[in-house]
């Protein structure tokens, strides 16, 4: 059998349905992040985009999600910047930095469900929509 696409493809020559693929459904992105300006540290909140739906870890409007949250980031191969703000977990990092992806990816296991089985998902924090409360209560520095 030969190599899956994403060790065969560079991120910026896939096809949209690939790149598509490639996202495993943590919602961690859709978490309101903190950079403290002073060390330019990251921390992940647990105050969730208002468009997530917190059940399914899914965009409730993926479709027009710039359009409605203004600093939504859309993420594409030629703007390797906004990649920082991801987590080491996600594939669009993970193979931007030349790693491979995790064993629990949904794209290995075939289970859309395995990044949750697995403890990576914005599930794992309990996230609350920003539609029921205005400031987070959890602070984390993901590693
Ligand atoms: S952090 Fe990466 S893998 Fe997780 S939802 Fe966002 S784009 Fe997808």
């Amino acid at each position: 059998m030969g190599k899956p696409f994403w060790e065969t493809t560079a991120l910026a020559a896939m096809s949209r349905e690939q790149w598509e693929s490639l996202c495993d459904g943590c919602a961690l992105c859709c978490l309101q992040k903190l950079e403290d300006e002073d060390t330019g540290e990251l921390f992940y909140t647990d105050l969730a985009c208002r468009l997530l739906d917190l059940e399914s870890t899914r965009c409730q409007d993926y479709q027009h999600r710039s359009k409605r949250v203004k600093d939504c980031l859309i993420l594409t191969a030629d703007e390797p910047g906004a990649l920082a703000w991801l987590p080491r977990s996600c594939a669009y990092r993970r193979l931007a930095e030349g790693k491979e992806l995790p064993s629990w990816h949904p794209l290995r296991t075939g289970d859309p469900d395995s990044v949750h089985a697995a403890g990576i998902s914005a599930r794992s924090l309990n996230p609350v929509s920003e539609r029921e409360q205005a400031e987070p209560s959890l602070y984390l520095k993901l590693s």
